[in-house]
């Protein structure tokens, strides 16, 4: 019998073991109430109060392992599922693990621009994607894959230039090397399986999912709370780009109100300033948990 994720009922996840993902990924999921043992000195961990268990594998197996449905969903990066080809579902891009894969040579050499990249021996980890970038842009160079420390090929003779991931650029500049091209913008994913799913892991997957937008879009935002003399509130309710209308209650002064409402994170300097000016006082902003829309 093929065994497939879908031949148990638990929702199984493949998550980073150890690395650059992992400790995001886990306060990720604790974030949406998920609580699990110890999950440092184990490969499957089942969670304590929701039907999911972890896989925790090298990042560069997950989108294999999620296509083949070994595992139903995976938090990978987009570059490591680019580079596998897997045939898997994007359900949501995440905001952290951000990054691009980048073309860069010694700051100083003969390679300027792009087309000096021709009859090059370029270094990489990621074979595929340079290998579809140099084809697209009609360019002849040998590809070289190394598995790690990409960034020092060039000097040692390895290579002429590097394709490897760069997020501030700082180790390429610490190793004398200029980016000269991107070849592709990354950033973590949740992939799902594109084998079909019984209704009941389905419905475990939408659970999943509502969670994780109302803790995302909760991190968005902000409770605030504040006084405002009564004859303010038409104009602070025009202020607050609010997803409801926001609560007002009177105050043992009559002329003030209290107000309460949830606005978003990057609204948020430019509605406080318009608030004050409109006499807005005591102003309370807390973090919120999860929202239900
Ligand atoms: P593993 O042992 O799981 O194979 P790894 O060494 O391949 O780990 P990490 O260095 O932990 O992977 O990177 C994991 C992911 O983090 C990358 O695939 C990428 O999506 C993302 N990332 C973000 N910024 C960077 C960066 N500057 N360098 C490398 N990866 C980055
Ligand atoms: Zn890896």
């Amino acid at each position: 019998m093929e065994r497939t994720a879908d031949s148990k009922t638990s929702l199984r996840i493949a998550i980073q073991k150890s690395g650059r993902l992992t400790d995001k990924t886990i306060d990720l999921l604790k974030g949406i109430g998920l609580r699990f043992d110890d999950y440092k000195r184990n490969l499957l961990v089942k969670c304590r109060n929701f039907d999911v268990e972890l896989l925790l594998i090298r990042d560069d197996d997950i989108p294999e392992y999620v296509q083949d449905g070994v595992c139903d969903l995976g938090f990978v990066g987009a570059n490591v599922t680019a580079e596998t080809g897997a045939n898997v579902s994007v359900l949501r891009d995440l905001d952290y693990g951000v990054c691009r894969l980048s073309l860069a040579a010694p700051k100083d050499g003969d390679i300027q621009t792009t087309e000096d990249f021709d009859g090059k021996t370029i270094a990489t980890s990621y074979p595929k994607l340079t290998r579809d970038f140099l084809d697209k842009q009609e360019l002849n160079a040998n590809i070289v894959t190394i598995s790690g420390a990409v960034e020092v090929a060039p000097r040692l003779e390895v290579a002429d230039a590097i394709v490897d991931l760069v997020s501030t650029g700082n180790t390429l500049k610490a190793n004398g090397l200029q980016e000269l091209n991107t070849i592709l913008e990354s950033e973590t994913q949740l992939i799902r399986t594109n084998k079909e799913l019984s209704p009941g892991k389905k419905e475990l997957i939408d659970k999943f999912l509502q969670r994780m937008d109302g803790h995302q879009q909760a991190e968005r935002s902000r409770y605030i709370m504040m006084n405002a003399p009564k004859k303010a509130v038409p104009k602070i309710k025009d202020i607050i780009p609010s997803l409801n209308s926001p609560t007002v209650m009177p105050l043992a002064d009559e002329d003030m109100v209290a107000i309460h409402t949830v606005i978003p994170i990057d609204q948020f300097w430019i509605v406080m300033e318009k608030l004050k000016a409109e006499g807005a006082t005591g102003i309370v902003i807390l973090p919120i948990e999860s929202m239900i829309l």
